[in-house]
Formats: structure tokens, sequence, C-alpha cells
């Protein structure tokens, strides 16, 4: 096959917003490969509204924001094949895909993106006891049947974990005609938006039980009961306090993880905490010219955050394969530390980056009255106060490059949450 400058894996939100970036920078031999049948990724699929608020300050359905990074990227005549699953990446960036059509093929690359997405924890990786009978769905599979293949998952409905695909679907589930009887989390806080939250459960008088988790689920070849009981500190189902549903459907929300075994296949190093790449500011993995974006990365809470990191990755790409390999050595590490989980990027490069760099990540509990402070080394240089951060709700601080410039020998930048 012919060789591409850039090759991007995946025609989700990530990989568009790549594309029209790369393009827009000067890269006009770009190639999206995308497993699925159209372009648009997860997003196809979510036909609620609330997406766009940020990027486009409106509000629009799943489908719709994918339409207008589509139609972008066809203004542009940025080449794609649908149906084409990529299987192998070499780390000299030799893509192996294959389709129908083409068969088994490969394509030379100058520079790859990495937008492969994510996928829901399975239940298998949830132990819950009982047997394994119909009607036990992800979150994800209910919203596909529902919203595209017009098929009703069950009539009553439990639903474990309090992500936002579980907090849309509990709408969702509702306006279908389902009753949903109440959602268990196991966490003492949820992993959703507050706004979900709000508008999904609170308007419906759906029940959120914290701290909750199933402990029985019955029926031999449908789901008939689902027992749910609290959990304590240890997160151990604690005797007395089940709690027993009558239902035919379950629906599991328990997360989701980036999908990363091409990643791991070519030797990208990952992090045991978001289990995506671990990236530089130029959102660049180990391998050089090897770019991650959106949910592969990490796991993003709003679509419009994936665009915007997407276009950095994008335009990354585009000056490497514009201008060679980055020979900068220096690297300061950013840390995250006081319930700071984890940051993407992981590193700086302080000679090579923007002018200003966007660091992303999410806190490990609830926090109030709290702020965000940033440490030079040992010096505070940043402090931002927040009323309340929640796991399930990203955040960010934009470091800029004069700043680290001014600081020459520095050795780390820490994140940190700290009270008042
Ligand atoms: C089931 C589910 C439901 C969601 N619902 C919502 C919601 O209601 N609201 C919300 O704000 N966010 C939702 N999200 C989050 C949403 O995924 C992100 O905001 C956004 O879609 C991430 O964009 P992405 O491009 O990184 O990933 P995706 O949209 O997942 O796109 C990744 C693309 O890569 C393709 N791909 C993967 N591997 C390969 C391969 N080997 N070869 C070729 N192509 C490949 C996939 O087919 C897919 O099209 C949902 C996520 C999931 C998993």
């Amino acid at each position: 096959m012919k060789e591409y400058e850039l090759v991007i894996i995946g025609g989700g939100p990530a990989g568009l917003a790549a594309a029209v970036a790369a393009f827009d920078a000067g890269i006009k031999d770009i190639l999206i490969l995308e497993r699925d049948h159209s372009l648009g990724g997860i997003l196809n699929q979510c036909i609620h509204n609330g997406f766009g608020l940020h990027t486009f300050k409106e509000e629009l359905t799943g489908p719709e924001y994918a339409a207008r990074f589509t139609d972008q990227v066809l203004e542009r005549g940025i080449e794609y094949k649908l149906n084409t699953m990529v299987m192998d990446i070499s780390p000299e960036k030799m893509v192996c895909a294959m389709n129908s059509e083409d068969g088994m093929f490969m394509i030379p690359a100058k520079a790859v993106i990495l937008a492969m997405g994510c996928r829901e924890r399975s239940r298998g990786a949830l132990n819950i006891p009982g047997y394994r009978p119909a009607g036990i769905f992800s979150a994800g599979t209910a919203q596909r049947l529902v919203n595209m293949e017009g098929q009703m998952p069950g009539k009553r409905v439990v639903i474990l974990g309090s992500g936002d695909i579980g907090l849309i679907m509990a709408r969702r589930m509702t306006l279908e005609g389902a009753k949903v009887l109440v959602v268990a989390e196991l966490m003492p806080y949820s992993g959703g938006l507050k706004r979900n939250i709000v508008q999904c459960l609170d308007d419906f008088d759906i029940p959120l039980k914290l701290s909750h988790t199933v402990t029985d689920i019955e029926g031999r070849e449908r789901v008939e009961a689902v027992t749910i009981a609290k959990v304590g500190a240890d997160r151990r189902p604690i005797p007395g306090t089940e709690i027993r549903y009558e239902c035919d459907t379950l629906l599991l929300s328990c997360g989701l993880i980036p999908e990363n075994e091409l990643s791991q296949n070519i030797g990208v190093e990952l992090s045991p905490v978001t289990s995506g790449p671990i990236v530089n500011d130029g959102l660049e993995t180990n391998i050089p010219g090897v770019f991650a974006c959106g949910n592969v990365l990490h796991v993003h809470d709003l679509v419009d955050y994936v665009s915007e990191e997407a276009a950095a990755a994008g335009r990354n790409a585009a000056s490497f394969i514009q201008n060679g390999e980055s020979t900068e050595s220096d690297k300061i590490e950013l840390c995250p530390e006081g319930g700071v989980r984890y940051t993407v990027p992981v590193y700086l490069r302080p000679g090579k980056m923007n002018d200003t760099v966007t660091v992303r990540f999410r806190v490990g509990e609830v926090f109030k009255n709290s702020s965000i402070v940033t440490y030079f080394d040992d010096d505070e240089v940043m402090r931002r106060k927040k009323q309340i951060m929640a796991p399930g709700e990203m955040e960010q601080v934009i470091l800029k490059k004069s700043d680290i410039l001014a600081k020459p020998g520095m050795k780390k930048i820490t994140i940190r949450v700290e009270e008042g």
C-alpha cells in the first residue's frame, strides 16, 4: 500500500479532530482507519443532547456533534477507510490492517495517532455471585440496543454503577417505558457528572444508593430479582442490609478502560493508574512519532475536552512530520499528590513545549472547599479554590512555557489538593 505521512487509528471524535488539526497544520497526506461502518465513534449511539456546550456553544446530540467533525474531514478531503480493523503497529510505524475489500495490508506511516477510545468493564471482572441468566447487559450495550437497534432490553431495571453511561441509560430506559428501580454505587460518591445525576435520576425520582453493591442475581433463564446490600469502608457487603428488587434486567455501568492492546504490542508504556499511554507535553508516547488522544489516553468526562486534546495531538504530529524527532533531553516530571490521582501529560520538555500546556487530571475522592495547588519544585506558583471536586469530573491546570523557562533546572512540578 502507499505510504501516508499520518495514519490515525480510530474515527471517533478524537481521530476526527486530530485529522482536521493535522491537515490545517499543513499535513495533507492523512489516512483514518475505522473498524466500524461509519465515522463518529461511540457518539453515534449517544442520542441525548448536552454535547458541544464548550466547543460549539450549542447543545447537540452525540451524532450531531460527531457530524460537525465528520463534515470537516469530508470538506478537507481527508482519506478514511471504514470496516477496517487495525491489527498491529510496529515500532517503525508500519500499520497492519484488514478489511473485506483489501484483505490484510500494511501501511508505512511517518507518524501515527492512537485514537481507539475505550471499552466498558465487563461483568466477568466484577465477580458478582449468582447464575448468568439473560437480562444482564453493560449500559453501553443497552444504549446501542435502544438507540440504534430499536430493541428494549427489559421492563424492570436495576443499574449497578453510577458512571455517566449508567445515569444516561436510567433516564433513557424510563423515557422508553421501563421502570428503573434503583441505581446502586459501590463508592460513597457517584462516578458520573453532577449534571447527569440531577437530569437523569433526580428529575425522574430514581433513587441512587451510594456505598451499595449487588450481592445476588436470581433467575436461571432470565434475571428474576437482584439483591443489593450496603458496603462498609472495606467495600464488603454488610449482612442484614440487603434489599431485594424483582426485576428482569441488570445494567452494569462500572467504568471504562482505554482500549490499549495495540499500544501495548508496539511497546508503548502504559500508566498503571489510567491504563492509557504515558505521554509528554506533545501527547507523544515513549515511541517517537506515536501520539495518543481521547479516551484511549485517559477516560474523559466531556467529549469537548476529547476534541481539544485530539486537536493538540494532530498539530503535534504535524510538527513531528515537518521537523523530525525532538532532540530535547531535559524532562520535567509532573507529580500528582494529595488527592490527585494522575496527570496527563506525565512529563514536559521545557524547550520543546508549546506556549501553554493543559494538564488534565482527576481527584481520587470528593473534596469540598479545597484548592488545586501547583508547585515548581518546592515553590508554590498557583492556587485555585474549588467549592467541590469529585472523581467523576476532570480538572485541569494550564502551565505557561514562559513561567517554566523562568525557572531553569527545575526537576518536578507537583499538583496537589490542599484544604482551604
Ligand atoms: C458505551 C459508551 C457510551 C458513552 N456514552 C456517552 C454519553 O452518553 N455521553 C458522553 O459525553 N460520553 C459518552 N461516552 C464517552 C465517549 O466515548 C467520549 O466522550 C468520546 O466518544 C471519546 O472519543 P474517542 O474518539 O476517544 O473514542 P470513541 O468514540 O470510542 O472512538 C474510538 C473509535 O476507534 C475505533 N477503533 C478502536 N479500535 C480500533 C482498531 N483496532 N481499528 C480500527 N478502529 C478502531 C472504534 O470503532 C471507534 O469508532 C460513552 C462511551 C462509551 C464507551
